[in-house]
């Protein structure tokens, strides 16, 4: 086995052979340069270098950044997935949290990550699907009253879609849904650490600036503005 102290000097290949339990065993939590690396080794981290000739992220909401991360790069290798959903779960262990009947995330990336997270709690899961006008829509299952819920993100950019799955959670009960004390999330990218009462419990922080297209910096350097899950290869050069 590949000795988890080692992670930065993992390529793909290595980490890919990594174990979740053989993570945990070993030491506790991964320190942020170690998962940091483990997003750069899948191709899911991209930063601007600061050269006006090189484009900028259009983001889904029409805001302009100076970053991007696609985490469903890194997600779609199963081991890492559970490594990380482990961690997740350790950090929700460290807040005193864990006691749940559900563990709920949202289409796409959201469903791998909140399904691997319930597995570790042995909770129910399932996740919202994408309605019109970016709402998230339940409806395969009644939550009992009084069952907790988890919600899980893979990334928190605005808390706009923690807020949708919760409203469309909602939508679907004729009583109140009782949600956790803590959501959980992989990539935090904001300032906000809380909402609706939730504490948003992260795994790793990038700080990532983001911009209206008025004050965008890069826009007003004429920096063009490419959506980046399209325009992968030009923006990473890889
Ligand atoms: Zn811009």
């Amino acid at each position: 086995m590949s000795k988890p102290s080692m992670i930065l000097d993992m390529d793909l290949r290595a980490l890919r052979r990594l174990k979740w339990k053989d993570v945990w065993s070993e030491r506790e939590f991964l320190s942020p340069e170690e998962i940091r690396h483990i997003f750069q080794t899948c191709d899911a981290l991209w930063l601007h270098n600061g050269d006006p000739r090189v484009p900028h992220a259009e983001l889904t909401s029409g805001k302009c950044s100076n970053g991007f991360v696609d985490v469903l790069r890194v997600l779609r290798y199963t081991n890492l997935c559970q490594i990380l959903a482990d961690q997740l779960v350790h950090r929700l262990h460290e807040q005193g949290g864990g006691i749940v009947d559900w563990v709920i995330g949202s289409d796409h990336a959201g469903a791998t990550l909140s399904y691997t997270v319930a597995a570790h709690l042995n909770a129910q899961h399932d996740f919202t699907e994408k309605g019109p006008d970016k709402t998230q829509v339940w409806k395969r299952f009644q939550i009992k009253p009084g069952e907790i819920v988890l919600q899980v993100e893979e990334l928190v950019t605005t808390t706009g879609t923690l807020k949708a799955v919760r409203q469309g959670i909602r939508l679907a009960h004729p009583h109140p849904v009782r949600f956790a004390p803590f959501s959980l999330c992989l990539v935090h990218r904001t300032p906000i650490y809380e909402f609706e009462g939730s504490s948003i419990v992260p795994l790793i922080h990038f700080d990532i600036q983001t911009w209206e297209p008025e004050q965008c910096p890069l826009c007003a350097q004429g920096s063009a503005r490419v959506r980046p899950k399209q325009n992968w290869t030009q923006l990473t050069g890889r």
